[in-house]
């Protein structure tokens, strides 16, 4: 995976280039579906001391110029990923949270073109596919062969 070109993403989006922002999106690009805690994490460990607020502000910024996409599963913790535009859809794991990307069909998104659109114009379908990862599965799968 080739690192794109973090400062020109950020002018092509009319936003001035600053190291949080650089930091915020290298984070995200580096761990795809990373919550709020590991963003700020990451950026840290890149800048030093940064507040909680910069980088919530930062995410926000970001989301709001389409760079980054906030997913927010049921009952989960919002995440953010660089990978946007492509209306690629999520897995997650009940169990652990764990979240894996689904490309929609490829070449088209059938999923945009609604039953019945009611007269909206639709630019994205937000769909969470629920179920076990395969490492919970196998957790449970062993667990349920030692009970008995
Ligand atoms: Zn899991
Ligand atoms: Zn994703």
């Amino acid at each position: 995976m080739t690192t794109p070109d973090f400062a020109a993403v950020l002018r092509e989006a009319s936003l001035r280039v600053t190291k949080p922002r650089l930091a915020v999106l290298t984070a995200v690009h580096e761990h795809p579906h990373a919550d709020t805690d590991t963003v700020i994490g990451h950026v840290r460990a890149d800048l030093g001391a940064v507040s909680h607020q910069a980088v919530y502000d930062v995410l926000r910024a970001l989301t709001d110029a389409g760079i980054v996409r906030r997913i927010q599963p049921a009952g989960a913790t919002a995440r953010y990923e660089s990978r946007v535009g492509d209306n690629h859809h999520h897995l997650v794991c009940r169990s652990c949270g764990a979240i894996a990307d689904v490309d929609c069909a490829v070449g088209h998104t059938p999923c945009l073109t609604a039953s019945d659109d009611h007269g909206f114009v639709v630019d994205e379908a937000e769909v969470v596919y629920w179920g076990t990862c395969p490492d919970c599965a196998a957790t449970s799968s062993t667990l349920s062969t030692t009970s008995h």
